[in-house]
């Protein structure tokens, strides 16, 4: 019988991406989700994109242990990938309690249920968990450094409280803790992708609503860093690349192949590449001109920062293979596909 896997947050950006993997792999899906983020469009998408018309979605909030017991109850879940979590740094820092309760409560509840069934938990962590590192590229054994953000101080948190778990659980418990460089990109198809709310956070968003004219202008945030260029270096990788490593992972833990119960990958390309670099990528690959500025530093912005992925390579057989050029198409194609050009 196939294996099932609990997406939580399994309709937003990351988690419809790893959910169409996974269909993919062979593996059976439960999607939950509390749509607070997010819209129906990618579930939509996943179906399609898969032809699984008959997908499971469970609409809860991952905050009430109630919901969690009673989906651990209802499915046989061999493991659970967990994403529903708020992801807005600046908001973060305006409402922090909001973010440690949601966050945190939210995993820690689905700790309790992994634990009592002996499902695998596999968690969504960062590189803000690496803060500004001494020395680039990171591994997995780079120091952390304290948070910059509320936000990122839930991905250290939920770290050590899995760590943690996973040591006093007499191996009942057992985990793989992903830390995501900068995901970017839409699946090829463009029946999926980034659906950000309000005016876009993150740098691919904003470029694709420039151009396509939902926002005036591309401020770049700081080209006086002590950079090659002067703009910030950043590991962008593709999200179906990034979708597949969950895949090699999720394989590792059933299959048995963990070599400690607890581990760390970094999910990176191991190429940095800067603000400056991407704009022009994403022009030259699209035919398109972005109208873009030089705008001051961004508060909280580290300078750079890229994987070392060669663990991710040598323990879980996983590597990035699409190039920025591809991605910058695909981001493109998702942005026209909402608009519906
Ligand atoms: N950035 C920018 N303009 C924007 C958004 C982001 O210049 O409108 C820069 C940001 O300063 C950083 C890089 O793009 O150097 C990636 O930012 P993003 O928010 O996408 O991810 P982060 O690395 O902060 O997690």
């Amino acid at each position: 019988m196939n294996k099932t896997v609990l997406v939580s947050g399994g309709a937003g950006f990351i988690g419809s991406h790893v959910t169409v993997e996974l269909i993919e792999a062979g593996y059976e899906v439960v999607v939950a989700d509390n749509f607070s983020n997010c819209d129906r469009t990618c579930y939509e998408g996943v179906k399609k994109i898969t032809g699984r018309e008959d997908l499971p979605l469970e609409v809860m909030d991952f905050c009430d242990p109630e919901a969690v017991k009673a989906l651990f109850g209802k499915y046989h879940i061999d493991a659970v990938i967990h994403f529903a979590a708020f992801k807005a740094v600046g908001e973060s820092v305006e409402q922090p309690l909001k973010y440690y309760r949601n966050n945190l409560d939210s995993f820690l509840n689905v700790l309790e249920a992994a634990k009592e069934h002996g499902s695998f938990v596999l968690f969504s962590s960062s590189a803000t968990v690496y803060g500004e590192p001494d020395s680039v590229p990171v591994t997995e054994a780079t120091p952390r450094k304290p948070a910059t953000s509320p936000y990122g101080n839930t991905k250290t948190i939920c770290e050590d409280i899995l760590r943690d778990s996973v040591k006093a659980s007499g191996g009942r418990l057992k985990g793989i803790l992903l830390r995501y460089f900068n995901p970017i990109g839409a699946h090829p198809s463009a029946l999926i992708g980034e659906l950000p709310r309000g005016v876009p956070n993150n740098l691919v968003p904003f470029i694709t609503q420039t151009a396509i004219g939902k926002r005036e202008c591309l401020s770049i945030f700081g080209n006086d860093y002590p950079t090659p260029d002067g703009t910030c270096l950043r590991d962008y990788i593709d999200i179906v690349d990034l979708a597949k490593a969950h895949v090699y992972a999720v394989n590792r833990m059933v299959d048995g192949r963990m070599k400690q119960a607890c581990e760390v990958f970094n999910v990176g390309t191991g190429r940095p590449v800067s603000v400056l670099e991407l704009v022009n990528a994403f022009e030259k690959v699209n035919g398109v001109k972005l109208n873009y500025k030089f705008a001051p530093r961004r508060a909280g912005d580290v300078t750079a920062i890229w994987a070392d992925p060669s663990l991710a390579e040598s323990e879980m057989g996983w590597k990035a293979t699409r190039s920025v050029e591809q991605t910058l198409q695909a981001a493109w194609a998702w942005e026209k596909h909402l608009a519906g050009k």
